[in-house]
């Protein structure tokens, strides 16, 4: 199924986003995660994409495989471009389609100083592209509410994501944000603009004091006072701040709903009783 089949049917949906462990014993203990995660009955899951290996030995393609084959769950395969040709880009094509595989989360990826980059693509837009012309995958995107990284304004932010839509991205998720507010403001912009397909907000639940730092300084993402006084709170009560984390992405799930958003993509960070715990919350929230 093309994940995009969701909203045209006026649905909204629920997913989850999970990452290949790097060693191989993890990857194979990634199944008990997996039980939970597609008991809940997601929409579908996507897999995140390590830039750098080639396609036959891409874990990425394995995970999403079995979340298709074993589970009879959609998967969606992140698929970075910076580090790849297009004859690369049309190998990965041609397995993820072997493997019955539709949906494609098309990336640029970051900038890397260990990995040569290709002269093939420069940006998401250009992968779109591409796959859209050469190949027949439902093609998601990255969005930024409080902008990506690397650009000085929301007025280039949002023609950019523009441009990336009318390239053929059918659905964006969102980086993670704390605060709301950011998403909808973001929103209005976009429906300003007219970029009129699915927005669909990217919810981390902070349940560890470490994850934090790392967290703010990684995805630019602003962090609310009422936020912070939890934190302050109970960053040395590892139970306590699981639950003050939990109820906190829970709040915010809440209000994006009753706000009517497009759908909910938790970031599971592979743990899968954090998926359970937001399901839980909005079993009867429709
Ligand atoms: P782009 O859309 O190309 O944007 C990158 C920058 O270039 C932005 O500042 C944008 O404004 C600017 N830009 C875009 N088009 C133009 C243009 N025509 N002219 C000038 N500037 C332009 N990374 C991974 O490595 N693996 C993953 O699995 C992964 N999953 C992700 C999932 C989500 C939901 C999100 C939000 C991010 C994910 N990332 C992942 C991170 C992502 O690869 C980085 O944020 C990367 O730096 C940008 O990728 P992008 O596809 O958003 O790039």
């Amino acid at each position: 199924m093309k994940v995009s089949d969701i909203y045209r049917k006026g649905e909204r949906s629920l997913s989850f986003e999970i990452f290949p462990p790097k060693k191989d014993d993890e990857l194979r203990n990634i199944d008990d995660t997996l039980d939970v995660l597609c008991e809940l009955k997601p929409d579908f899951i996507s897999v995140t994409f390590g830039a750098g290996g080639s396609c036959n030995c891409n874990k990425t393609i394995e995970l999403a495989r079995k979340i298709k084959d074993k589970y009879k769950v959609e998967p969606v395969v992140h698929l970075t471009c910076l580090h790849y040709s297009r004859r690369e880009i049309d190998e990965f094509a041609r397995v993820l389609k072997d493997a019955g595989i539709e949906n494609i989360l098309a990336l640029r990826g970051d900038m890397r100083d260990d990995i040569p980059r290709k002269e093939d693509f420069t940006y998401a837009s250009d992968l779109v592209s591409y796959l859209k012309e050469n190949h027949d995958f439902c093609i998601l995107g990255a969005c930024y509410p409080e902008r990506h990284p690397e650009s000085d304004n929301n007025v280039d932010e949002i023609r950019h994501l523009k441009t990336k839509v009318n390239s053929g991205t059918e659905v964006v998720l969102s980086q993670l944000f704390f605060d709301n507010s950011l998403f909808y403001d973001f929103e209005e912009k976009c429906r300003i603009a007219d970029i009129d397909v699915p927005i669909i907000p990217g919810i981390m639940p902070v349940v560890k004091a470490a994850q934090i730092k790392r967290m703010i300084s990684m995805c630019n993402a602003s962090f609310p006072e009422k936020f912070q006084k939890i934190v302050d709170r109970y960053e040395n009560n590892k139970e306590a701040l699981f639950d003050a984390g939990m109820a906190y992405a829970l709040s915010q799930i809440i209000d994006l709903l009753v706000s009517d958003t497009d759908g909910i993509h938790l970031y599971t960070m592979n743990n899968p009783q954090i998926a359970r715990r937001i399901c839980e919350g909005i079993r009867n929230i429709v």
